[in-house]
């Protein structure tokens, strides 16, 4: 197997795999478009607005539910 880092094609955090294509960068790794979910449903963002907290990213329910500090009388 060729040496993918030597070549400089990024690595994605989750499979491990190279990227060719799309590259998602966050939580400082590269990711899959498709390989960048949800911590807690494991959706794939696909280019969607992600959130991060402690080193995990969310999806804007399950961050909202996780962290929000909405008010639940009035939202
Ligand atoms: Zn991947
Ligand atoms: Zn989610
Ligand atoms: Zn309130």
């Amino acid at each position: 197997l060729p040496c993918h880092d030597k070549m400089g094609v990024p690595i994605c955090g989750a499979c491990r795999r190279p990227i060719e294509g799309r590259v998602v960068n966050a939580l400082g790794k590269q990711w899959h478009v498709e390989h960048f979910v949800c911590a807690k449903c494991e959706k794939p963002f696909l280019g969607h607005q992600h959130y991060e907290r402690k080193g995990l990213a969310y999806c804007e329910t399950h961050f909202n539910l996780l962290f929000g500090d909405v008010c639940h009388h009035c939202n």
